[in-house]
């Protein structure tokens, strides 16, 4: 089939991708040229791991990438993959959404053939019907029903992004109509997975869902590992016991610093100002947002307690990626820490395997170093944000520092002497 893609950041990029995998034939539209530049040449702008490889495949074969929305209609279909980034108010902002809708409508006026347009972007439920179907169609001029709607939310995961392309738990796809969900399931012919085929909203909401609910295990389990730690139990032992019953699943009960990362935060935040617009009071999901927002700075309060004033105190951040295997910093619980630090006069001495560059553009004014030994060579103490495997094997680094205050937020040293932040 042929397909247009819009946007190439994580999801478009990873999509477009694994789409010509499958076979299709691909153009990626992405409005930044630089990215599009580095696309066409194989390197994708982001890591993910397999993206390389799968670029380098197909580019130039059945995968090509531009700025230019003009060929839209010799597609079957088009998905939408651009950011709905949280707005100051918390809702989802939706005019990258609009944008594209027209662009993509323009572009299919005085076409005649039939063409679905997918939104795969998350999108609060009723925004494929009221939103992105009146300005494709308005800026089409075309109301003959030959073009269709269907949403096909993403449910990959940062670091495992192809891998969950080619083998998800489910797919999901909603429509208004027979012809776009022919269309959308035939897309996916070759992947061996459920298909949940429902209307364009609860599509839409199976993913806010989805995400609010993996957000309240976090938080969860983050409380119960705060009131574990003061009675002196180890949460992990807690949970593995907890997560063993089937009802349940031991997977995101893991304690720690809190959630972050491009999806989860602005999610349920979304869910939020959703919830209360209708004149709800979404008192679970609220709390959700608040545990995860003191969590992380749990960090600094048990730092403070082994090292007291953090004025001058030379302290190591290992992991700056919101997540182990990428190198997003988006909403990063190692932002509000860095934050803090400074803030209390710490001197910050970064390291990430990955992500050093997206962070430098937040705080361009702390140290970074090339390795965690760098990081740890005459640090006061350690702050562990980031759940990189690597950061198992660290030992004989932690003696370099000056005094070995070692602080956990993702249970993953095997080092002796460390404290985890709620265990
Ligand atoms: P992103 O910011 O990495 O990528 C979006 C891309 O779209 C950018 O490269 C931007 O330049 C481009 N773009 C914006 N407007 C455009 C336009 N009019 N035409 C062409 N290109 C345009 O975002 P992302 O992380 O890929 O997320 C995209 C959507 O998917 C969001 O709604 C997000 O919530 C959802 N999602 C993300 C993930 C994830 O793990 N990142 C997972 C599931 C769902």
């Amino acid at each position: 089939m042929k397909v247009h893609i819009i946007g190439g950041g994580y999801v478009g990029l990873v999509s477009a991708a694994c789409f010509s995998e499958l076979g299709h034939e691909v153009h990626l539209i992405e409005i930044d040229r630089a990215k599009v530049d580095t696309i066409n040449r194989g390197i994708p702008p982001i890591y993910e791991p397999g993206l390389e490889e799968l670029l380098k495949k197909h580019i130039g074969r059945n995968l090509s990438a531009s700025s230019d929305y003009q060929n839209i209609g010799h597609s079957e279909c088009t998905f939408i993959c651009v950011g709905t980034p949280p707005a100051l108010d918390g809702s989802a902002d939706l005019n990258y959404i609009r944008n594209a809708a027209q662009s993509i409508g323009s572009a299919l006026k005085d076409g005649r053939t039939s063409h679905t347009v997918v939104v795969k972007s998350t999108v609060p439920p009723g925004t494929t019907g009221t939103i992105v179907a009146p300005s494709v169609l308005e800026a089409s001029e075309r109301r003959d029903g030959s073009i269709t709607f269907a949403m096909n939310p993403e449910f990959l995961r940062e670091g495992w992004a192809v891998e969950d392309f080619f083998h998800p738990d489910r797919i999901v796809i909603g429509c208004s109509d027979g012809i776009a969900c022919k269309r959308v399931r035939a897309l996916y012919d070759r992947i061996d997975a459920p298909v949940i085929a429902t209307g364009l909203h609860a599509a839409e909401m199976i993913k806010y869902v989805s995400n609010a609910f993996l957000a309240t295990k976090i938080s969860f389990s983050n409380e119960i590992g705060n009131i574990c730690k003061r009675l002196g139990i180890d949460v992990y032992e807690v949970m593995k016991g907890v997560g063993l019953d089937t009802r349940i699943s031991p997977h995101f009960l893991n304690a720690g610093a809190g959630f972050g990362g491009s999806c989860f935060p602005k999610d349920v935040s979304a869910l939020i100002s959703l919830a209360e617009s209708i004149g709800e009071d979404p008192r679970i999901l609220k709390s959700v947002m608040e545990v995860n927002e003191s969590q992380a700075l749990r960090m600094i309060t048990v730092l403070e307690s082994r090292i007291g004033n953090l004025c001058g105190k030379q302290v190591a951040v290992l992991g700056l990626a919101f997540k182990d295997n990428t190198d997003d910093v988006r909403d990063s619980r190692a932002i509000p820490v860095i934050e803090a630090l400074v803030g209390r006069g710490a001197v910050v001495r970064a390291f990430d395997p990955l992500a050093r560059h997206a962070m430098a553009k937040i705080f361009p004014d702390i140290s970074y170093y090339n390795s965690a030994e760098g990081a740890l060579t005459g640090a006061d103490a350690c702050l562990v944000m980031t759940e990189w495997p690597e950061f198992s094997q660290l030992d004989h680094e932690f003696d370099r520092m000056a005094s070995r205050v070692i602080i956990e937020g993702r249970r993953i040293l095997t080092c002796d002497g460390k404290e985890g932040i709620c265990w």
